[in-house]
């Protein structure tokens, strides 16, 4: 079964590149008529924007585009999730755990956190739910971010909704958003190796908290090329991969860093894949995609890597009920 089990409605902050972002990704699954950059054509581009963006992420129309990329694509399985700083209901938490104080990182985040969240997760939850029920073979979940310490909070915060899954992130060390783009000088004043060996420890106590059905990308610190000679990380893989199995918790090939970040490389790595295969840990697949154009994006290859590596079998998730299939 083709399964793309890790994508994104939506994701601020709102810029003009995020208005031409949306427009070509309308434009990429719909296609036009009219002739490319005709005066015609552009029009067509900005009704189909401005429909959208009236109608809103959290809409039928918006989640059966993706649906419709997706089907065309041979996908079979999908597994939506959104951003938990997106919502309201998770403002709190998120203010408690990243670094949101008047040093320029703090300034910094606390701009970037009013520009994404938007409103509440009911919306979220009642659009894909209204999707589900006309027959698309969906499951809903969240990609909640992991804090240590915060885990009882996110549980209760949790606990309130019924989700098919819940995908368990490491974004922030020390309340530092690493993927951040405007951020990624903060490497440059690291040990790497120290760095990656302390991100692992997040992954592990996410991995043991039991909030979680998948841990993301688990070495996504290498988003901007930052990242030690791999034969000094083989250890910490190993670890980490252990630490999955025992947790009885299931990881994923994310293709998101290989298509759209500096690295280019999916998460994890060839050779901690092979560590998670060495221990038993289950994979599933997921394109992180935020637009519908880039739905399963180098599914294919992250297959391939897994039948390489040895893979059998994939998971994917209803009901917080882990499923195998063949891929
Ligand atoms: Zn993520
Ligand atoms: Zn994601």
């Amino acid at each position: 079964m083709k399964v793309d089990f890790h994508f994104h409605l939506e994701e601020g902050p709102y810029s003009f590149k995020w208005l031409q972002r949306t427009a070509s990704s309308i434009a990429n699954v719909t296609g036009c008529e009219e002739r490319k950059h005709s005066l015609s054509w552009v029009t067509t581009q900005v009704e189909r924007l401005q429909k959208r963006l009236t109608e809103g992420c959290f809409s039928e129309q918006w989640i059966e585009t993706y649906m419709t990329a997706g089907l065309q694509r041979g996908i079979e399985r999908f597994g939506i999730v959104d951003h938990l700083y997106r919502f309201d209901e998770f403002q709190t938490y998120y203010e408690r755990y990243m670094t949101l104080d008047n040093s320029e990182l703090g300034r910094l985040q606390r701009y970037w956190l009013e520009q994404v969240r938007i409103g509440s997760i009911e919306d979220y939850l009642s659009a894909v739910r209204r999707t589900q029920k006309k027959g698309y073979p969906i499951s809903l979940g969240v990609e909640a971010d992991f804090f240590p310490g915060g885990e009882a909070e996110l549980k209760v915060l949790l606990d309130q909704y019924e989700l098919d899954y819940v995908i368990g992130s490491v974004h922030f060390i020390d309340g530092w958003g690493f993927d951040n783009p405007e951020l990624q000088h903060l490497f440059g004043q690291k040990n790497l190796l120290e760095l990656y060996a302390y991100g692992f420890e997040h992954v592990k106590q996410a991995a043991r908290s039991g909030l979680f059905d998948i841990i993301a990308h688990l070495d996504n610190l290498k988003v901007f090329n930052y990242r030690p000679d791999e034969v000094n990380m083989l250890e910490l893989y190993d670890d980490v991969a252990k630490t999955l199995k025992e947790s009885d918790i299931a990881s994923e090939i994310n293709t998101g860093l290989a298509y759209r970040y500096p690295v280019k490389e999916m998460c994890p790595s060839p050779a901690f894949l092979n560590k998670l295969y060495e221990h038993g840990v289950p994979i599933t697949f997921g394109s992180d995609s935020h637009f519908p154009d880039d739905i399963g994006m180098m599914l294919e290859e992250a297959a391939q890597l897994a039948r390489d590596t040895g893979y059998k079998e994939i998971v994917y998730f209803e009901n917080r009920n882990r499923i195998y299939t063949d891929f």
